[in-house]
């Protein structure tokens, strides 16, 4: 019997499939499949399946796929998406907002000033998950996501859950360590602070407003492919390379904002992975700066 026949005598109540095309769950809508791909329906239900051992291993958990790569030949084991499944969204004790990782960061921006709190509107711009924005500390506008984490509920593969504090990881830029390998976060604890009239109140519309008019943002892509190196910007030093508009397949690296490669419509991950390499190589060869990748790059090439 195979594992996908073995889940449906189980009790589970999520969506278990196989061979699910990673292009439907990933921003740059490019990659291979997934060998399992399973949409628990609850937090409890992720328990179950993880804690039943019947997910095929490795275990790879996913947002909203917005910094993910998935190379052509896919990922094997199970991939669990926690979008529209870990949506839980509350608030936990005055000033501290419970987030399950499924929830978008613009859910997060906006419940937290409909809430009257203060510090969570950059959220907004980040078109991630509450998960993927802890496992990638990611940050815009001047926030970052660890800057407003009191704590996290992170799961085990036996599906149980203990509550971390932020010293028990190492944050850096667009950096987190310290989850062990099969444990995922499946909570973020916010602890914002209490709107007051006088506030310099970020505005998200005037936020997201700003961020399309300096990057591609009605494209396929996955933001800024490399990471800022220390005191510069990788976008400056590759459109100083004369890399901007340079194609490999369907893919091309934006005309806009030089950080960003966007898939035309036909690009493979080849393609991608393809300009990746060859924008690190180039600036490498021209400035002696060494870009680090800030997309993930997972699974087997074709
Ligand atoms: C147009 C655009 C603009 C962007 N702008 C920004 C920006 O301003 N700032 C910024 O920081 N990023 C930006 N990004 C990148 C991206 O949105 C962030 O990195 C975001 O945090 C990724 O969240 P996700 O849910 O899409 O994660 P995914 O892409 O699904 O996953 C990213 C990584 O996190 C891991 N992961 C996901 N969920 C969990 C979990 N629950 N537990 C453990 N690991 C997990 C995945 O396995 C993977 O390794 C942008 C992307 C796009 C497409």
């Amino acid at each position: 019997m195979t594992a996908v026949a073995e889940m449906t005598n189980m009790t589970l109540k999520g969506t278990l499939k196989a061979r699910e095309p990673m292009s439907r769950h990933t921003s740059w809508r490019a990659g291979g499949v997934a060998e399992r791909f399973y949409q628990p329906a609850d937090l409890d239900d992720l328990a179950l399946a993880l804690g039943s051992g019947e997910l095929l291993r490795p275990v790879t958990v996913i947002g909203l796929g917005s910094n993910l790569l998935v190379r052509d030949g896919g990922l094997r084991g199970t991939v669990v998406c926690t979008v529209g499944a870990l949506k839980d969204l509350t608030l936990l004790a005055p000033g501290v907002v419970r987030a399950e990782a499924g929830v978008a960061g613009a859910q997060v921006a906006r419940f937290s000033v409909k809430s009257k709190l203060n510090g969570a509107q950059f959220l907004a711009g980040i078109p991630g998950t509450v998960g993927g924005m802890l496992a990638m500390n990611a940050g815009a506008f001047g926030g970052e996501t660890w800057r407003i984490v009191k704590a996290v509920e992170v799961m085990d593969a036996s599906g149980r859950i203990s509550v971390r504090r932020p010293h028990e990881f190492e944050i850096g830029y667009r950096h987190v360590a310290g989850l062990g390998q099969d444990e995922w976060f499946v909570a973020a604890h916010f602890a914002l602070a209490a709107a007051r009239p006088d506030d310099n109140v970020l505005d998200i519309r005037t936020l997201l407003d700003q961020r399309a008019e300096l990057q591609p943002v009605k494209t396929w892509n996955a933001g800024s492919v490399f990471k800022n190196p220390e005191g510069d910007h990788a976008a400056r030093l590759i459109e100083s390379c004369g890399l901007k508009g340079l194609r490999r397949g369907g893919a091309v690296v934006s005309e806009k904002h030089a950080n960003f490669i966007i898939n035309e419509g036909e690009a493979t991950a080849a393609d991608i992975e393809w300009l990746i390499e060859h924008i690190r190589d180039t600036v490498k060869t021209e400035t002696g700066v060494l870009l680090e990748p800030e997309v993930r790059i997972v699974g087997e090439p074709a």
